[in-house]
């Protein structure tokens, strides 16, 4: 209560605009995620790895638009070729000189992208991929992970949510490869597709294990079941996503977040068999439409941040940083014996307190069972300390790295943290 009295206390301007945002919004409020009690602080401007709040307090950025802002904020390049897009005019109705570029540097990256189509968002990604599979296979269903999260409306965190599209969709534990093949064997004439985070981000910043993936692949090529990444989350970490990690070539991709530079997007793909059937001269083409598919903003601003700051090294070093950060974390708790730990793969992490192996949400449920309201207070104190002291995380505490976030960033975090701690 202390410290939530003294964060209330701290940002007059954020109480404020969100006791008048609850007016037009339903708790003030576009998106569940920002939420958190009291009321989030408003951001007013972002710099580099820094973000600013309307009542004057800067913070490091370990949000980074939750993963988007691989970037960091206002990078000059992406900022000059969005000024000069501006310059040139928007809304353009027609093919600009900016999408064929761009769909082929993403496609020369995930190679398993061998043709690709844009569109608004994540979720559109991936509700498109899944409307695809299920037209090319014929069938109805879908393999889905417990705790996904592939958008609003395809959600699978303890049961499904009540807002998801009426798909039939089956799921196991992640990380449970003997239960994955055995549902895709036995659901095989039923299953469309199986759609899988490579990372589990939402769930906790769990990675996949390369051994499931690796069964999802084969079981789903078996079956003829289009296997579907989506690494709309995960395809920062490394230049060519987890997929390159891996070495596994999916049948279908999708994308969102980082890849417009900054700007609304989302991109799916794979197969060009698969992704033939949208070529508006084939036969019994499939329609898709979206009047911002090609929105010039987001295609020039991702032409750029492809072209001239995401080169291969500097994601690889964004992301080795990452590895680095949750080595320090882990260590700093093993040395206090505390149950504590740190998850994640390259420049996403999650921060849990928690002892045993996390090899999904399941793992997080059983070691947190009778202590939910202790782990629950343990959440708010850290958020509210870290932010008090200058570190923007969010209560859930998955965080991440831009391209900006810098060393002296990293040590003054773990610095806070040891002080928590
Ligand atoms: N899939 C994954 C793995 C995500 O993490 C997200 C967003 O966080 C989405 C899909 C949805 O993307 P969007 O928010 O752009 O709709």
């Amino acid at each position: 209560r202390e410290a939530e009295d003294r964060y209330i206390q701290a940002n007059p301007r954020s109480a404020a605009i969100h006791g008048a945002s609850q007016a037009a919004m339903p708790g003030g409020n576009t998106r569940t995620t920002l939420h958190y009690s009291p009321f989030p602080v408003c951001i007013r401007s972002a710099e580099g790895s820094r973000v600013t709040d309307v009542d004057g307090h800067s913070y490091v950025d370990f949000i980074n638009e939750y993963t988007a802002g691989v970037l960091g904020h206002s990078d000059p390049a992406v900022k000059a070729a969005l000024t000069q897009a501006i310059a040139d005019g928007l809304t353009l109705g027609g093919p600009s000189i900016y999408e064929h570029e761009l769909a082929a540097i993403i496609s020369s990256r995930f190679r398993s992208m061998e043709r690709l189509r844009f569109c608004n968002s994540g979720t559109e990604a991936n509700l498109l991929a899944l409307a695809t599979a299920r037209h090319v296979t014929g069938r109805p269903a879908v393999l889905v992970f417990d705790g996904a999260y592939h958008g609003s409306m395809l959600y699978f965190s303890h049961g499904a949510s009540p807002l998801n599209m009426p798909i039939p969709f089956f799921s196991t534990p992640y990380n449970d490869a003997a239960a994955a093949v055995k549902a895709i064997e036995r659901h095989a004439h039923e299953l469309a597709a199986v759609i899988v985070e490579p990372l589990q981000g939402g769930a906790g910043a769990i990675p996949g294990d390369p051994a499931f993936m690796a069964a999802l692949r084969d079981t789903t090529r078996k079956h003829g079941i289009v296997f579907i990444m989506d690494e709309v989350m995960t395809s920062r970490l490394s230049p060519s996503g987890v997929q390159g990690r891996l070495g596994i070539k999916p049948d279908m991709t999708t994308l969102g977040k980082y890849v417009g530079g900054g700007m609304t997007i989302g991109a799916f793909g794979g197969r060009a068999d698969i992704m033939e059937r949208f070529n508006p001269t084939a036969p019994n083409a499939l329609p898709h439409g979206g009047t911002f598919n090609n929105n010039v903003l987001a295609m020039a601003a991702g032409h750029a941040a492809f072209t001239k700051v995401l080169t291969p090294e500097a994601i690889d070093r964004m992301n080795a940083r990452g590895d680095e950060l949750r080595q320090r974390i882990n260590g700093l708790a093993a040395a206090r014996g505390l149950a504590v730990q740190a998850t994640g793969l390259g420049s996403i992490f999650g921060i849990h307190f928690h002892r045993g192996p996390i090899r999904n949400g399941h793992d997080l449920d059983e070691g947190e069972r009778g202590r939910e309201r202790e782990i629950s207070d343990l959440k708010t104190l850290f958020q509210l300390d870290m932010m008090a002291q200058g570190h923007y995380i969010n209560r859930r505490i998955l965080g991440n790295l831009s391209l900006q976030t810098s060393a002296a960033d990293l040590t003054a975090f773990l610095a806070a943290l040891e002080e928590f701690l």
